[in-house]
Formats: structure tokens, C-alpha cells, sequence
């Protein structure tokens, strides 16, 4: 079965009285190991339905299924569970400028109360699958975006995920870098056996990564396919 299934994804927001339908009726499906890219321009929806996936964001309506699992239906302690099989990569790299390299990486482990001993066995598994093991007691301000957003990838991979999440994960990074992050990331899918699913307002990391794309606007999927289906067409 697929590792993301989305059916009829409705999510309304109330803004002073009038409302907007961030989702109007989604539906996906993300096969196993494949990385698949939502793209479209800023307000179509790409956001909340990201963040339907572990539920950061509820939907009004619809069903949100992770590797077989009916996320709606989930108790807390379950969904905590859950959550930690879904990795997330953020824009702006979300990490604690107080912290070193290690310590960002360990932060969510720490939250989800995983033994000292076992962080540092995490931390040391992730650093060189990221080619960061000479920064681990670099702090954030000393390194490059591109080093950056290589912690927060390793921050995602350290609880083991079987899916990662990638909220425009390159956006804040020059071409250059963007490439390399976008190559790692698809060489940890091969490597890790990953399912990825990633959005993004640039038809240009499409190109360079997915394997397949759906195409939002005003909430809705306009349409989906294969890259080359997609976007060749006249
Ligand atoms: P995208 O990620 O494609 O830019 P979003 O999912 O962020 O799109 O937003 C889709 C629509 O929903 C936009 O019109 C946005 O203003 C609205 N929206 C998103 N989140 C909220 C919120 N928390 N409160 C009110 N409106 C929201
Ligand atoms: P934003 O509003 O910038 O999108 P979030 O609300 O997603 O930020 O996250 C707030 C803070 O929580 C971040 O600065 C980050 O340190 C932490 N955080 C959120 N999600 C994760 C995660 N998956 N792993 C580690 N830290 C996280």
C-alpha cells in the first residue's frame, strides 16, 4: 500500500469572518520510497497539507493514513509515537542558536525522553551520514546554510524516520547549495530507504528531485503524475 495515503483533505480557516478553504478536497497517494513534490504558489495550500501529515495541522474532514496507520484515529501517546517515524526539514532550519550541532541533533530525543547513552549513539550515527562529523560541537552561527539545513536534516534522522517531510527545505539556500541538499537528500532515500515528501514554490527542485508531483492551487491538486508528464506536456 502507499506510505502516504490523503483522501478528501478539507481544511477551513476563519479569518474575521470570512473563510478560506486552505484545502478544498485533497487526495494523494505517496508510494514507499518514492519522493514526491507538491508545488505551487504561496497561499495554495501546500503548507497545511504538509503539516496534515503528522498532524501539526487537523483537518476539518478526510482521512490521513502514515504506513498504514490511521493518524486521525491515534490517542496521544500513539501519536507521539508515530510522530517520531515522520521526520521534518523546515525552511529556516528551526535550531537553537544556544546549542552546538549535537546538541540540536539530541533536542527532540531529549524531549521524547531517550537515555543520554542513546542520544550520543544517535547523534554519532547521523553526523557522517550528513558529512557534518567534524562539526558536532560547532555552534549554528558558525556555520553555513548549507551546513545548516545538513543538522537539521540529521535532527530529522535521528529518531529513525521512515518518511521525511520537507517544508521548502532549500528555499532559503542559493542554487548552488540547494542542489547539494536536494543530491543528499535523495542519496538518503536510497540509502535509508526513505519516502519523501517535500513541498516547494520552485518548479526548478521538482525537476532536479521527484519522482512524481502533484500541482496545487486554492487548495485543491490541479494535477499529478510523473514529472516528465507533467511538465513536458505543451
Ligand atoms: P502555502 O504553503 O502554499 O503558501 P498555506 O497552506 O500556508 O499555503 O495557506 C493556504 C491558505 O490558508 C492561505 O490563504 C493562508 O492565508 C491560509 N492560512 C493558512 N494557515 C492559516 C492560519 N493559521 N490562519 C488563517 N489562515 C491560514
Ligand atoms: P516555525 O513556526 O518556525 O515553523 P515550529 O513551530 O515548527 O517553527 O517549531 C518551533 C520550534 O520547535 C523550532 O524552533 C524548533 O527548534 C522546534 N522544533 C519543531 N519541530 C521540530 C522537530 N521535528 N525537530 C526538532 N525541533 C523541532
Amino acid at each position: 500500500g502507499a506510505a502516504i495515503r490523503l483522501r478528501d483533505l478539507v481544511r477551513r480557516f476563519r479569518v474575521r469572518g470570512s473563510v478560506t478553504a486552505a484545502l478544498d478536497g485533497v487526495s494523494l497517494d505517496v508510494a514507499p520510497g518514492e519522493i514526491f513534490g507538491i508545488v505551487g504558489r504561496s497561499g495554495a495550500g501546500k503548507s497545511t497539507l504538509i503539516r496534515c501529515v503528522n498532524l501539526l495541522e487537523r483537518p476539518d474532514s478526510g482521512s490521513v493514513e502514515v504506513l498504514g496507520r490511521d493518524m486521525l484515529a491515534l490517542d496521544d501517546a500513539a501519536l507521539r509515537e508515530a510522530r517520531r517515524g515522520i521526520g521534518m526539514v523546515f525552511q529556516h532550519f528551526n535550531l537553537l542558536s544556544s546549542r552546538t550541532v549535537a546538541e540540536n541533533i539530541a533536542f527532540p530525543l531529549e524531549v521524547a525522553g531517550i537515555s543520554r547513552a542513546e542520544r550520543e549513539a544517535r547523534v554519532r550515527e547521523v553526523l557522517p551520514l550528513v558529512g557534518l562529523e567534524g562539526k558536532r560541537d560547532s555552534y549554528p552561527a558558525q556555520l553555513s546554510g548549507g551546513q545548516k539545513q545538513r543538522v537539521g536534516i540529521a535532527r530529522a534522522l535521528a529518531s529513525r524516520p521512515k518518511i521525511l517531510l520537507c517544508d521548502e527545505a532549500t528555499s532559503a539556500l542559493d542554487p548552488e547549495i540547494t542542489a547539494e541538499i536536494l543530491a543528499l537528500i535523495r542519496s538518503l532515500r536510497d540509502r535509508l530507504d526513505l519516502t519523501v515528501l517535500l513541498i516547494t514554490h520552485e518548479m526548478s527542485v521538482v525537476k532536479q528531485i521527484c519522482d512524481r508531483v502533484a500541482v496545487m492551487q486554492s487548495g485543491r491538486v490541479e494535477e499529478q503524475g510523473r514529472v516528465f508528464d507533467v511538465f513536458t506536456r505543451p
